[in-house]
C-alpha cells in the first residue's frame, strides 16, 4: 500500500526513481509520480494507472541528481491524474509525497482557501503542499515543522523545493521511512525493498522525527528541533529474495521457499538434546511472561488466522488463558486489559495501521506487549516490549503464504518456550520440538505432489462458491484456505469449524459444490469423517487433506491430498501448504493477477 522513494547524490534519478517504484509496485497501488529537482525548479510528472504509464511520459532527457518518487493508494479523492503525488503549490515550487492520511485536511483546506490558496486536486496530501509553501520562509526543514505542527493524522512524507536543489526533507509519523547511505548518494523509502538494489546500509527513522538530507549528509532531528542521533544498520535481505528470479509469480516463490524459510525461521531457536527452546527477543522480559495470566493476540488477515493457531498452541502447551482478536475491533471496543495481561501482535510488515493502533492502545493500559514481526526494524518491531522476528526472508506476494507457516511456527516456539517455564515436562518438550524440527522437510514432501493440488484447481475453479472446512488446529487453516482462494481467485468461499456446518451454512451445498475438509489423524478424525458423510449426502464433492496412510479416506472423497504425520498441533504448518498450492492455481487458470490482487495492497498502513 503507497509507496515512497527519494534519491540526492551524483547519478542520474529517474532511472534510480522508476527502479524504486517498480519494486514497490508489489505493495499496491493506483498511480504513480515523480518529481525530479536541480537549480532550475521542481518538475513533477505524475499518471493513474501503472508505472507503464508514467514511463511513457516522463521527460528523460534533462539530467537531475535529487528527486523523489511515489505510488498512491487513494484514500482521499479518486485514483486519477489530478490527485496523484507528488502535490505541489499554486507556484510550483514545492513537490510533495505523502503515504498516510492528514485527518484535519478539511479544516486545513479551509483554512488556506481563506487566504487565497486554489487547490487543484481533492487529495489531503495537497494540504500539506499548500501549507508548508505558506510557511516558507528560506528554510525547507523549518517549513515542514511548522507545517507538521499544524496537522493530525499519519504521515510518511517527503518534500522537495525549488529553491534549495539537492536538497530532501522526509517525516514520520505512523507510517515508515528509512534512509539508505550510499557512497555520496543517500536514498529514502517506505520499505528497504525499493532500495536494496543500492544499499544495505539504513538509518531507519523513528516516529515523530525528520531528516533533512543531502548527498553528504544527514540531518536527523525530531518534530521538536531536537538532534537525534542514530546508528546505520544493515538490512539481512538481499536482492535475489525480492526479485521474482525464474518463478512465473512472487506467491508461487514464496510457497515453495517454505522448506528453507522455515529452516531459517527455526534456525538457532531449538535445542533438540535439551528440548529446550532459545528466544533472544524474549530473554529480558521472561518473568513477567511466564507469570502472565491472560495472553491476547491481535491481527488482521491471514495473521489472525496464525493468531488463532497461536491461542490453541498457548492454550494447550503453556495452559495460559488466549483469545485472538481482530486488532481493528480490539482497538475501538474498549477491552479489558487487567493486570498480567500480555498483549502480542502479529503482523507480516509490521505495519499493518490496525494492528499499530492496537497495540498502543494495550501500551496505553500497561501491558506488556510483544510483537511477532518479519520485517526487521518495522514500527510493530520498535514500539512493542519485546518480540521475536519470523526471518522468514521478504514476502513480495500480496496474498501471505511463507508469513503465515512463520507465524504459525514463531507461535509455536514461543509456547513452547512459555509451557517449558509452566506445565510441560521436558519430554513432551523435545517431542515437540523434534516435530517441529521435521516440518521443513515435511513441506519439501508436500510440495513435490504439487500437481494434485493443480488437478483440483482445473477441476474446480469454474465453480462461484467453495466451503473450506476444519477442526481444532485445522479450523485457522481453513479460514486461511478460503482468505487464499477469495484474494487471488476472486472465487467466493468460506471457512467453518466443521461442525459448523449444520447449523446453517449446510444449506448452502449444492450438487456438485467444493468442500475443502482437512481431515487429518487426531483426536477428532472421526467427527470429520462424519461432517464428510454430511456433505457428500448433499451432493458436495469432498476434497480431503489426509494423513500419508489413510487409505480410508478415499472411499469418501473426490480427491486426497495427503500430507505427512506430525503432532496436531503442528498440522496448520503442513495442512496450509497444500490450500495455499490451490488457491494459486485456481487464480492462474481464472487468468488473475495473482501478484496484483485486485483492490488488495501488501500492507494495509490506513485503517
Ligand atoms: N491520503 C493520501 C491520498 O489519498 C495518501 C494515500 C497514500 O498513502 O498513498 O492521496
Amino acid at each position: 500500500m503507497c509507496g515512497i522513494i527519494g534519491y540526492v547524490g551524483k547519478r542520474q534519478a529517474l532511472p534510480i526513481l522508476i527502479e524504486g517504484l517498480r519494486r514497490l509496485e508489489y505493495r499496491g497501488y493506483d498511480s504513480a509520480g515523480i518529481a525530479l529537482s536541480d537549480e532550475q525548479g521542481v518538475s513533477v510528472t505524475k499518471s493513474a494507472g501503472r508505472l507503464s504509464a508514467l514511463e511513457q511520459i516522463v521527460d528523460a532527457s534533462q539530467p537531475h541528481t535529487s528527486g523523489i518518487g511515489h505510488t498512491r493508494w487513494a484514500t482521499h479523492g479518486a485514483p486519477n491524474d489530478v490527485n496523484a503525488h507528488p502535490h505541489q503549490d499554486g507556484a510550483g515550487r514545492f513537490a510533495v509525497i505523502h503515504n498516510g492520511i492528514i485527518e484535519n485536511d478539511r479544516a486545513l483546506r479551509v483554512y488556506l482557501q481563506r487566504k487565497g490558496v486554489e487547490f487543484t486536486s481533492e487529495t489531503d496530501t495537497e494540504v500539506l503542499a499548500q501549507l508548508i509553501a505558506q510557511l516558507y520562509n528560506g528554510d525547507l526543514e523549518d517549513a515542514v515543522r511548522q507545517a507538521l505542527h499544524e496537522v493530525s493524522g499519519t504521515y510518511g512524507m517527503a518534500v522537495v523545493c525549488a529553491d534549495e536543489p539537492g536538497v530532501i526533507v522526509a517525516a514520520r509519523k505512523g507510517s515508515p521511512l528509512i534512509i539508505g547511505v550510499g557512497q555520496g548518494e543517500h536514498l529514502l523509502a517506505s520499505d528497504a525493498a525499493a532500495i536494496l538494489a543500492h544499499t544495505t546500509q539504513v538509518v531507519y527513522l523513528g516516529d515523530g522525527e525528520m531528516a533533512r538530507i543531502t548527498a553528504d549528509e544527514v540531518r536527523l532531528t525530531t518534530l521538536d528541533a531536537m538532534p537525534v542521533a542514530k546508528d546505520v544498520e544493515e538490512i539481512e535481505w538481499s536482492l535475489d529474495q525480492i526479485e521474482l528470479g525464474w518463478h512465473e509469480h512472487f506467491m508461487l516463490k514464496e510457497i515453495v521457499e517454505q522448506p528453507s524459510s522455515l529452516k531459517n525461521c527455526l534456525r538457532g531457536r531449538i535445542n533438540l538434546e535439551e528440548g529446550a527452546v532459545r528466544l533472544g527477543g524474549l530473554v529480558d522480559c521472561t518473568r513477567e511472561l511466564t507469570r502472565a495470566k491472560r495472553i491476547i493476540i491481535v491481527g488482521c488477515g491471514t495473521a489472525w488466522h496464525a493468531a488463532l493457531v497461536g491461542e490453541y498452541l498457548f492454550e494447550e502447551l503453556a495452559r495460559i488463558p488466549t483469545e485472538t482478536e481482530y486488532a481493528s475491533e480490539f482497538r475501538y471496543r474498549n477491552p479489558v486489559l487487567d493486570d498480567g495481561t500480555v498483549v502480542i501482535s502479529v503482523s507480516q510488515s509490521g505495519e499493518t495501521a490496525d494492528t499499530i493502533a492496537a497495540l498502543t492502545e494495550a501500551k496505553q493500559r500497561g501491558a506488556l506487549t510483544l510483537g511477532v514481526v518479519n520485517v526487521v526494524g518495522s514500527t510493530m518491531a520498535r514500539e512493542t516490549d519485546a518480540g521475536v522476528y519470523l526471518h522468514v526472508g521478504p514476502e513480495i506476494g500480496v496474498a501471505s503464504t511463507k508469513a503465515f507457516t512463520g507465524q504459525v511456527t514463531v507461535l509455536a516456539l514461543m509456547a513452547c518456550y512459555l509451557g517449558r517455564r509452566k506445565h510441560l515436562s521436558s519430554t513432551a518438550a523435545a517431542q515437540f520440538n523434534a516435530a517441529l524440527a521435521a516440518v521443513p522437510d515435511h513441506v519439501e514432501k508436500i510440495l513435490t505432489a504439487a500437481d494434485e493440488c493443480k488437478a483440483v484447481a482445473q477441476k474446480y475453479s469454474d465453480r462461484d462458491n467453495w466451503l473450506y472446512l476444519g477442526r481444532g488446529y485445522n479450523y485457522p487453516v481453513a479460514l486461511e484456505g478460503a482468505l487464499k482462494l477469495k484474494e487471488i481467485s476472486y472465487i467466493h468461499a468460506e471457512g467453518l469449524p466443521a461442525a459448523e456446518m449444520k447449523h446453517g451454512p449446510i444449506a448452502l451445498i449444492t450438487d456438485g459444490m467444493p468442500v475443502v475438509v482437512i481431515a487429518t489423524a487426531g483426536s477428532q478424525y472421526e467427527k470429520i469423517i462424519n461432517n464428510i458423510q454430511e456433505v457428500r449426502t448433499r451432493g458436495g464433492s469432498v476434497i480431503a487433506i489426509a494423513t500419508e496412510g489413510d487409505r480410508e479416506i478415499s472411499q469418501l472423497a473426490e480427491h486426497v491430498i495427503y500430507v505427512p504425520d506430525t503432532l496436531e498441533p503442528l498440522q496448520p504448518l503442513l495442512t496450509a501448504i497444500p490450500l495455499q498450492l490451490i488457491a494459486y492455481h485456481a487464480a492462474v487458470i481464472r487468468g488473475c493477477n495473482v501478484d496484483k490482487p485486485r483492490n488488495l495492497a501488501k500492507s494495509v498502513t490506513v485503517e
